[in-house]
């Protein structure tokens, strides 16, 4: 990986990347507010207390094999042992005697080992004849039994506050019985494109025209976060327009998302509005794309201006807004996961500011972790991410990348 020292992009006002993540932590908090919801509904929510488990799991000792249940001294250390079946132990429906030495009973998977045996010998193992079964050397005392509480004990922390809710803690909460939660309620998140030249789906374009795409890939990130989404629309670039949006979604958003408008262009309102109304923390991120992305608060909301270019307002939701949002929720900060990566293309860099590539990732024949580039690599190029399935992350000071150099890449199914 070379470095170049004459051609760089080097802004001394702009923030680094993780200055500005840290500036945007500094500045918002957990919203409060929770609600209880039956354990299915809460699937993809933020858990708002502790769980302790008040059972055990298993609740019973249970053979984890179909085969006979004996007492271990009953084990052969040489030869044969005959032993006579007194009964059988189904899962749901135990054997209700006591199991004397020279005894054993059929047990099958599940089912909870009976009183006076210790011990699982598999079906496989043994040989049969009538109600008399033989056991040869080879097992071993207290072999296939599931003890009490091997998966989790009374009283134990199950899951903690702050757990974004997955389908196996569904079923983990089902296994210990709970039939409700309590959990953070929905954060808000309101947002809207500006720019003149915005027309909706189904609209006819005339010159100069384009399709608003932001506010269809926002909603599609934001679904897939489970929050309360209100989508304001387009707002035209006229600073009165600008300032009535900004208040009206203040009144309903836990969170503002806008795109577009974000630069210093003379039709760029959204910073200056922010200013007036608002208190703008940061405007510009040594990024590339996404350079310009505004940061601040207007009233009681966190705000977020993205730039209006189609990539660029992707790549700065999944880098900034989105940790941020599951900050909000009151998720548990979660690392980002980045992994090194032969790249298989030549791709160009100049000094000065992260660069967020789009890359295609796969395994190689020695399965090792190869990833070619989507091609162009423009912030209005939005099929480049549709075509990814990972960025890659050039940092700062990195240049050129030749084909075979070792990058880092950040799967995109570790951003949703
Ligand atoms: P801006 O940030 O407003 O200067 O816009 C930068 C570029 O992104 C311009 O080419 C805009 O036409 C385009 N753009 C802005 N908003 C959107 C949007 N919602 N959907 C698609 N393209 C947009
Ligand atoms: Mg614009």
């Amino acid at each position: 990986m070379q470095i170049s020292c004459c051609d760089n992009d080097y802004d001394s006002k702009s923030l680094t990347v993780e200055e500005a993540l840290t500036r945007i932590y500094h500045d918002l908090q957990p919203i409060s507010g929770d609600e209880q919801l039956a354990i299915r509904s809460a699937l993809g929510r933020v858990l708002a207390e502790d769980i302790l488990s008040r059972i055990n799991v298993p609740p019973y000792a249970n053979s984890a094999m179909d085969g006979y249940a004996v007492q271990g001294t009953d084990l052969p250390v040489a030869g044969q042992t005959k032993l006579t079946m007194v009964g059988t132990s189904f899962a749901g429906q135990p054997y209700s005697g006591t199991v004397q030495a020279g005894q054993c009973t059929r047990i099958f998977t599940g089912a909870v080992i009976p009183d006076g045996t210790d011990t699982i010998v598999m079906q496989e193992h043994i040989e049969k004849q009538e109600n008399i079964i033989t056991i040869n050397t080879g097992n071993q005392v207290g072999q296939h039994v599931r003890p009490t509480g091997e998966d989790i004990t009374i009283g134990q922390t199950i899951l903690k506050s702050g757990k974004h809710l997955h389908p196996a803690d569904i079923g983990l909460l089902a296994s210990l019985g709970i039939p409700e939660v309590k959990v953070k309620r929905r954060l808000r998140v309101v947002f809207f494109s500006t720019g003149d030249e915005l027309r909706a789906v189904g609209e006819t374009l005339e010159k100069g025209q384009i399709y608003d795409s932001n506010r269809y890939s926002l909603y599609g990130v934001l679904s897939r976060l489970d929050v309360d989404i209100i989508d304001m629309g387009v707002v035209l670039d006229k600073r009165e327009d600008v300032e009535t949006a900004f208040l009206a979604a203040a009144s309903c958003g836990d969170v503002i998302i806008t795109s577009g408008g974000v630069s210093v262009g003379d039709a760029d309102y959204v910073t200056e509005t922010l200013q007036k109304l608002g208190k703008v923390n940061f405007w510009k991120v040594a990024m590339k794309p996404g350079k310009p992305l505004t940061f601040g608060k207007l009233k009681d909301s966190a705000f977020f201006g993205l730039p209006g270019n189609p990539v660029s307002a992707m790549v700065t939701f999944y880098q900034f807004v989105q940790p941020a949002l599951r900050y909000m929720m009151g998720q548990t900060r979660l690392t980002t996961i980045r992994v090194p990566a032969t790249c298989l293309s030549a791709l160009k860099k100049h000094p000065g500011r992260v660069e967020f590539q789009r890359g295609i990732m796969a395994t190689d024949e020695q399965n090792k972790l190869v990833v070619r580039s989507t091609g162009k690599q423009g912030s209005g190029v939005l099929s480049s991410m549709s075509q990814a399935n990972c960025f890659i992350v050039l940092p700062r000071e990195c240049g050129n990348v030749e084909i075979g150099d070792e990058i880092l890449i950040e799967p995109f199914e570790g951003l949703i």
